[in-house]
């Protein structure tokens, strides 16, 4: 089992128990981690408060990845508290219903602007900010989550294809710039599992059969195997691995059909 006893981290994204993010929080909290959770907003505080109340001595705080005085907010207070930073954990994500309802090419400004805020610029925002708490750690190590949606359509994924496609582009430029400070950015692509943020796509269930059907495994994954690959790639079995994109999908990727 990855050891992260003496670490400090930072968990984007829980909204409920079957979030990503919360399972990769669990892991990283018995693995010995203090975490940073934030939730978004005050409509999910109550929920990331109780869930959080299972870890060692969190900090909970807000964090609405669109807003820069909160993401400065959340970094002064892990300063003050942790006095440096380990690893981030991205799994922030939102596009607007409309724009998974509507055939692709009807994407507006506005939906596409959104979506690659939340999705994407939102991992570039965080990152910047983490940089100085980990280069004062030696090192650190940033993990967000993505879809295949960004290399293949799949129906209503539409313009969070895009933002998946920005996401993981961002990844490799962010792994070259933050690499000579020691800092590891990788992307874990994972297979659905049916959370808030998917349950939000048309024909969820219908994936969700394709990978049962067609993945190499003949079967979907769940949160926890997600978890385990977060804590390999923020851990020391990982420290030879950037800008990298892992999949965690049963294998359903390779299939052409
Ligand atoms: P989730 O709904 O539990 O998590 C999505 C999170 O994004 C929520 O906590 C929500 O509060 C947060 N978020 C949205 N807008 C935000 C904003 N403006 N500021 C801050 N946070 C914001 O669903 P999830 O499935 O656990 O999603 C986590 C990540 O995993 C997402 O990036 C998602 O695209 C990705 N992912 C999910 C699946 C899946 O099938 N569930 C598969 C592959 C990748």
């Amino acid at each position: 089992m990855t050891d992260l006893a003496g670490k400090h981290g930072l968990v984007v994204g829980v909204a409920n128990k079957r979030s990503l993010s919360w399972a990769i929080a669990q892991a990283a909290g018995q693995a010995g981690a203090r975490l940073a959770v934030t939730y978004q907003g005050e409509r999910l505080e109550e929920n990331v408060r109780k869930l959080a109340d299972q870890l060692q001595s969190p900090l909970v705080l807000p964090c609405d990845v669109t807003d820069d005085a909160q993401i400065a907010a959340v970094f002064e207070a892990i300063d003050r508290e942790f006095g440096g930073l380990d690893f981030v954990v991205h799994g922030a994500a939102f596009a607007p219903q409309g724009e998974l309802l509507n055939p692709f090419v009807e994407t507006s400004r506005e939906g596409f602007r959104t979506a690659l805020e939340v999705s994407a610029y939102s991992l570039i925002a965080l990152a910047r900010q983490a940089r100085p708490l980990m280069e004062r750690r030696g090192g650190g190590s940033i993990v967000t989550l993505t879809y295949l949606g960004s290399i293949r359509v799949l129906p209503n994924y539409n313009v969070m294809g895009v933002a998946k496609a920005a996401l993981e582009a961002g990844v490799r430029y962010l792994a070259s710039d933050l690499g000579p400070s020691n800092i590891r950015v990788n992307a874990i692509s994972a297979g659905p599992v049916k959370t808030l943020a998917a349950a939000g796509i048309p024909g969820l269930s219908g994936f969700l059969q394709a990978y049962r059907e067609r993945a190499p495994l003949r079967r979907g994954i769940d949160a926890a195997e997600v978890a385990d690959t977060a804590m390999y790639l923020i851990g020391p079995a990982g420290r030879g691995m950037t800008g990298e994109v892992l999949f965690v999908d049963a294998g359903y990727h390779v299939m052409g059909v």
